[in-house]
């Protein structure tokens, strides 16, 4: 069971979390028609009365758009605020995920996105580390992530969330962590909530924007950070068969951080990964807001 935080944004209104509750003809339970966030916060470790989130202009920008393609204008300057105050008035004092979510609230049968109505709830819980930091095993899943032709990829769209849901569930019914999906082209794509990146012959690779991916947030960080050390990235179509010769793998979300990967269907990868510890390491202190280079990047919270 998870600890959520004791206040829910719910309804326009702030309330206690187990009085945040919807009916089970909405809209968006039976169809789909949601799109979230999610975004970490820690207590700042210099200051007790202040909290840090991480990149959250970004979050509230990509959870705007994804807004968009439920038609509703959610500006992101709007969900940027409500943040800030569910984050006052929750007052957490151990890391915490924030779940922000967009959705079809209206009770309605047949499913569309003109004439329901739209709704907005913020909640929060506690969280540690979701995926082992020593590393973890994947599995090449049997679920190809979906193709932008048919889905809206680039929004966090609840719906897409059922083939993660089966590949993740795939994976560990099989003995793995996680489950690396190959999109429509065969191409590797992404995790169940992660990005992916590899290392070759000191190169970090990872797929582009056309592989179908989710624009990830933390990919977009560890791409600025890996530039800035000196590290060449490349963004292209990467094949099934470089994950089983790559020097170095890692899964990158919000939740997820920078999860190292050991082991590739039954191919062992290198232990030394001088590149992802590297990136870890910096991206941390950054997230720590310890690295005044990256100040931008984390947004702080007074909580007094
Ligand atoms: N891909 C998918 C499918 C995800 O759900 C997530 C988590 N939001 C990511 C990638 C990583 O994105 P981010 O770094 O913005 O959390």
């Amino acid at each position: 069971m998870h600890d959520f935080l004791p206040f829910a944004y719910f309804q326009n209104q702030f309330v206690p979390f187990e009085k945040a509750n919807i009916s089970i003809a909405t809209h968006a339970l039976h169809y789909g028609t949601a799109a979230f966030g999610g975004l970490r916060g820690i207590p700042n470790p210099e200051n007790p009365e202040q909290v840090l989130l991480f990149r959250l202009d970004r979050h509230c920008k990509r959870l705007s758009l994804s807004a968009k393609f439920l038609h509703h204008d959610l500006p992101a300057d709007k969900i940027q605020q409500i943040i800030i105050d569910f984050v006052k008035k929750n007052k957490p004092t151990k890391p915490f995920y924030i779940r922000p979510l967009v959705y079809s609230s209206g009770l309605g049968i047949a499913p569309r996105l003109h004439n329901i109505e739209k709704d907005f709830f913020v909640y929060g819980l506690e969280m540690g580390e979701y995926l082992s930091a020593d590393g973890i095993s994947c599995r090449i899943s049997s679920w190809y992530r979906q193709e932008d032709r048919s889905f809206p990829l680039r929004g966090k769209i609840s719906a897409a969330y059922i083939t993660s849901a089966l590949a993740k569930t795939e994976a560990v019914e099989s003995g793995f962590d996680e489950a690396i999906l190959m999109n429509s082209q065969g191409k590797v794509c992404e995790a169940t909530g992660m990005n992916i990146f590899i290392v070759r012959n000191g190169q970090l690779i990872t797929p582009g924007f056309e592989q179908d991916i989710l624009e990830g947030i933390t990919r977009d960080s560890v791409i600025k950070v890996a530039q800035d050390l000196g590290i060449t990235v490349i963004e292209r179509a990467v094949d099934k068969t470089e994950l089983f010769i790559a020097d170095e793998v890692f899964l990158c979300g919000t939740a997820a951080k920078i999860s190292p990967v050991n082991r590739i269907e039954n191919y062992s990868l290198p232990q030394e990964r001088p590149i992802t510890d590297k990136l870890r390491e910096k991206i941390t202190a950054i997230t720590l807001n310890q690295d005044p280079k990256y100040k931008d990047w984390v947004f702080i919270i007074d909580l007094n």
